[in-house]
């Protein structure tokens, strides 16, 4: 260490205190990284690789980027999990004595980002917390950049039956990152959900960050204490513990304070569907499964909001659909109040066109970091505010008179902005010209000298020209000599003996004068105080409109509401949806229904063929559904549980009518999943989710189930379909509504046998060779599964189908199957193959394979236990 230069020194003190961080040191107009930190930099983004001399034989490995240009690299690198610590110089560096004093202002960690160049406007970013204790899991979930703050309190009977509970929040609010007690090691199967599905990263906090008084007295410290008082929060131990980390982590981390989280929600996660994370990608709801792809989502048919505050919530909203029918009938009355008043709906969709993100923009208020036009653009949102009060006001529907009331015009605010800050600002403070003329008096004098002094030199150069006789004669500037009088060498000779010389150029000379440089030290110091009066000046503006914050951010809030509610009113009009009846007797009742995705993506051209379905927890609470491949099964099933969730988001339905139960949860096993690369065979996972679904699913919940069993020999297959239908329709054992579709038409006898199941296939017309898909889903189950049929028309070549159909029909009247004539049997060659292919064969390679040496004694045994079983 000795042998170090200073600097380095200086490097690694700060180093040691952000060990699992890049750290960024800020070196002139450089952020260089050094060592491990510099070969990973260069590795990820591609940059070259250079040496530092460090005091040491070998140069230091170094890389660098440009300050100005650092964010879009730091951006990089947090997107792909790492943290980045900033560390910046503290003082200027040519007035600094000795080395510059340097220090860490902030790490940014993926779930810590604030800037909103990292950021999707449409999505929260969220930093999670989770503190395990027992069969209880404390929780919270926070997005610094919005300010928005939730937590709960997980209870499960067995600490086995905690991680499902946690796994199912945890993919509700997909954090970036996960902070986690020790405790958490003996929950791997949630820590495998997190690096597999989530990808986020994971922290674990030392014990002593958990010392019940100091997360109490950290969290009193954050919030005021109408807050405490109305969240309750400081009841629920295991959140105090949770948020006392969170808070911990976020004030090393953000180091310059945490004044944007002001509110906390505490909400009960029974109050919320559950959607387990893959039944959210099987129905496609915030992105398709294949191409992870907006278009072709439930969001992408439901998000017409004009604001990033709407876009968010509505997010939100569909990863959480209510089961309260009081809440649900709350929003269902806004939408309908909006749809049945069209201009009404026009007018507030305008308004909110337009209005920026007030959540993010307060966040660079608060944190100062931010500039003009932000606060142009928070004023420009602002004016909209009255205009949306007016509109809101004669509505009846409770929650839109609450929107109402919680929107704040914010006059002071707006009129403040409006005064202070000119109209086009410039993108930094450091220029000046941010601040209007006649907010401040003194500004305006000490400008006024600047421009009087600008109109002296004009005044000055013209009286010279005319003393001197020297027509060209003119004032410039420049940063090195300042103002200058300038004389082309043609007039040279004509100059005044009190021209000062101060440079020679090829054509001409530059000169000074007493006068002038009187003159450029008013104009200079001027300008100089003007910029840091125009800085102060806009700390105070900044400062006030900081202290507005709770007032912005309830505003933000309700239009977060309003922007999703008349989202939901312009969607059902423009696709035609009925407002559905919500109901707690379980009875699913849908009329000529439709799936709006696929509806949507049809366009028109296509008409989408309606069905119904009525499903009750008596009669029919298990559908089996029959019919060749590509008939419409899945669309069919799907479509039903998208609709349940339209409608428990509050949203209205594609369909002519429609009854909604209320359902406690959605479980689907549907399709291949995308674990295929992590290695477990389709057959495994499949059975897997089955085991899940099963285990978690009540008798309100309603499943999908899309040909189970498929994944292994008929008869396997088929005896696994039936004991899942025949689990799922026992009341005493599950009892869930499920729609159940398959192709061994054996199950359909289970109609006769228990009550509540009943068949249903999906209408095909035949004719000839030829059939036609007719949409239509109708009693009874299919008696053909035409697959030949499709497979022809998906293109397989005719010879191929010909030969299908032959063996099908030898299949189907009990003969063998005879090999065509056309086909010459294969010729047997050399018999040393053959005989690799027999048992013996495989068992002498095997021998030959092994290596003795190496073996254990029960490896040994374990084997020839194998070999002796293969003979
Ligand atoms: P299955 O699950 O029976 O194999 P799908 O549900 O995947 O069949 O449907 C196949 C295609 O048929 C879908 O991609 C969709 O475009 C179309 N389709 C399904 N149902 C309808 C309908 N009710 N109206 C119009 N087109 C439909």
């Amino acid at each position: 260490m000795a042998d170090y230069s200073p600097m380095m020194k200086q490097y690694f003190e700060v180093k040691e205190k952000y060990p699992n961080t890049i750290l960024f040191f800020r070196l002139g107009d450089f952020y260089e990284m050094f060592f491990n930190d510099a070969k990973t930099v260069s590795r990820e983004l591609e940059l070259t690789l250079t040496g530092r001399d460090c005091g040491q034989a070998e140069r230091a490995p170094m890389c660098g980027v440009p300050f100005h240009s650092a964010e879009t690299y730091i951006a990089r690198l947090v997107a792909k999990g790492y943290k980045v610590a900033i560390c910046e110089q503290m003082e200027d560096p040519a007035l600094a004595k000795g080395i510059v004093k340097r220090n860490v202002i902030r790490v940014i960690t993926p779930g810590t980002v604030m800037e909103s160049s990292m950021l999707d406007e449409s999505k929260n970013n969220y930093i999670a917390s989770l503190y395990y204790f027992g069969e209880n899991v404390g929780i919270c979930f926070a997005d610094i950049s919005t300010g928005e703050l939730d937590a709960t309190t997980l209870m499960a009977k067995s600490r086995e039956a905690l991680s499902p509970l946690v796994i199912n929040e945890l993919s509700r609010f997909s954090p970036r990152e996960i902070l986690i007690n020790p405790e958490f090691t003996d929950f791997s199967e949630v820590a495998k959900f997190i690096s597999e599905k989530l990808s986020a990263s994971l922290e674990c906090m030392d014990f002593d960050v958990y010392a019940p008084q100091a997360a109490e007295e950290a969290v009193r410290k954050q919030f005021h204490s109408d807050v405490l008082e109305r969240s309750a929060v400081l009841e629920h131990r295991e959140i105090v513990m949770a948020l006392g980390a969170l808070l911990d982590y976020l004030s090393r981390t953000q180091i310059t304070g945490l004044e944007r989280m002001e509110e906390i929600n505490v909400y009960s996660e029974a109050k919320a569907m559950r959607l387990d994370l893959n039944t959210r990608r099987n129905l496609e709801l915030l992105e398709t499964m294949r191409s992870k792809e907006r278009r072709g989502s439930l969001l992408w048919v439901l998000d017409k909001t004009k604001t990033a505050m709407g876009k968010r919530l509505i997010r939100t909203w569909l990863e959480q659909p209510l089961l309260s029918p009081a809440k649900i009938t709350l929003r269902q009355n806004a939408v309908e109040e909006l749809f049945n008043n069209r201009p009404l709906l026009d007018g507030i969709t305008e308004s909110l066109t337009g209005i920026f993100d007030l959540e993010r923009i307060m966040t660079r208020v608060v944190y100062g970091s931010v500039n003009g036009k932000d606060l142009r653009a928070l004023w420009s949102a602002l004016t909209r505010l009255p205009q949306l009060k007016t509109l809101v006001a004669p509505c009846e529907a409770t929650m839109l008179r609450d929107i109402e009331k919680r929107i704040d015009a914010l006059e002071d605010v707006c009129t403040l902005i409006d005064k202070a800050i000119v109209e086009e600002p410039p993108h930094t403070i450091r220029e000046g010209g941010i601040i209007r003329e006649g907010f401040d008096p003194e500004l305006d004098s000490v400008k006024n000298d600047m421009t009087n002094g600008k109109q002296l030199i004009a005044e000055l150069e013209a009286r010279e020209r005319e003393a001197t006789g020297i027509p060209k004669l003119r004032v410039g500037f420049n940063r090195v000599f300042g103002y200058y009088l300038e004389v082309s060498n043609a007039f040279k000779d004509k100059t005044p003996e009190h021209y000062i010389r101060k440079q020679t150029l090829a054509n001409g000379e530059r000169y000074i004068t007493q006068e002038l440089k009187e003159l450029e030290n008013r104009i200079l110091g001027a300008h100089d105080k003007s910029i840091a009066m125009e800085s102060k000046l806009f700390e105070e503006v900044r400062h006030t409109v900081a202290d507005q914050l709770t007032r912005i951010q309830e505003t933000a809030k309700a239009i977060a509401q309003l922007d999703v509610l008349a989202s939901f009113a312009t969607v059902s009009i423009r696709n035609d949806y009925t407002r559905p009846t919500i109901t707690m007797n379980g009875r699913l009742y849908l009329k000529d229904s439709r799936h709006p995705v696929v509806e949507a993506l049809l366009g028109g051209s296509t008409p989408f063929v309606p069905n119904d379905l009525d499903m009750d927890p008596n009669n029919n609470r298990v559908s089996i559904i029959t019919g060749p491949n590509m008939a419409g099964k899945s669309t069919y099933m799907r479509q039903v549980a998208v609709i349940v969730i339209m409608a428990q988001i509050g949203c209205f339905v594609p369909a002519a009518a429609a009854e909604i139960g209320i359902v406690d949860g959605i479980y689907t096993r549907v399709g291949a999943s995308d674990d295929l690369a992590a290695g477990q065979s389709t057959f495994m996972v499949e059975m897997a989710e089955v085991a899940d679904i099963l285990k978690n699913a009540t008798s309100d919940s309603l499943l999908i189930l899309d040909e189970i069993g498929r994944g292994t020999s008929t008869f396997d297959g088929m005896s696994i379909a039936r004991a899942v239908i025949e689990y799922v329709h026992d009341k005493k054992l599950c009892g869930a509504k499920t729609l159940f579709a398959t192709h061994y038409h054996e199950l359909t006898e289970l109609e006769d046998l228990l009550p509540g199941v009943r068949n249903f296939s999906i209408a095909v017309k035949k004719r000839g060779d030829e059939i036609t898909f007719l949409r239509r889903i109708v009693r009874g189950g299919a008696d053909d599964s035409f697959g030949i049929e499709v497979a022809k028309l998906a293109g397989v070549p005719d010879k191929v189908v010909r030969r299908a159909k032959q063996v099908l029909q030898s299949l189907e009247s009990g003969e063998a199957i005879t090999v065509p004539k056309n086909v010459a049997p294969p010729k047997r060659e050399e018999p040393i193959q053959l005989t690799m292919l027999t048992k013996d064969g495989e068992v002498l390679r095997r021998l030959k394979n092994l290596d003795v040496n190496t073996l254990t004694p029960i490896e040994s045994m374990n084997i020839l236990f194998e070999l002796a079983n293969m003979l």
